[in-house]
This record gives structure tokens, C-alpha cells and sequence, in this order.
């Protein structure tokens, strides 16, 4: 089953990948890393790994399991 994975400590909070995540998959969560960025979390199980995400994330911060 396709899964997003998201590293928490490398999210920078920018919202990219929010914005274009076609299955709206993605969202803030309600904690912050240790950088002080609330960083995105996976909200429901609808990713079909389309990989949008992680061609948008300038910080290399989404990992995609097909
Ligand atoms: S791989 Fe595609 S469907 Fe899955 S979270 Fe990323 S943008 Fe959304
Ligand atoms: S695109 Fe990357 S850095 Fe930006 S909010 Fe999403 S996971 Fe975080």
C-alpha cells in the first residue's frame, strides 16, 4: 500500500507539499522539531504515491513507499 513518510526534524514548515498533494494526504500537525518548525504530518491513508510531495520539498523531508 502506498505511504508517505515524513522526517519531522528535516521539515522546514513551507507548505509545499500541502498545496500540491493531489489526495490532500498532508497537513501541519500540532507539534514543532527541535528547529521550531510545526512540521507536516499524513492525515489519512489516501496517498497513492504520486511523489508530488517529494519533488516539491526543498528540504528532502518526504520519503514514498509504493
Ligand atoms: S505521494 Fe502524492 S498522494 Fe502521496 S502524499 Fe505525496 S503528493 Fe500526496
Ligand atoms: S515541502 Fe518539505 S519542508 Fe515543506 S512543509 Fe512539506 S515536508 Fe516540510
Amino acid at each position: 500500500m502506498a505511504r508517505v513518510e515524513i522526517v519531522a526534524e528535516l521539515c522546514k514548515s513551507c507548505g509545499y507539499c500541502i498545496k500540491f498533494c493531489p489526495k490532500k494526504v498532508l497537513d501541519y500537525g500540532k507539534n514543532v522539531n527541535s528547529k521550531g518548525y510545526e512540521y507536516v504530518v499524513s492525515v489519512n491513508d489516501d496517498c497513492v504515491a504520486c511523489c508530488s510531495c517529494a519533488r516539491m520539498c526543498p528540504a528532502g523531508a518526504i520519503n514514498v513507499y509504493k
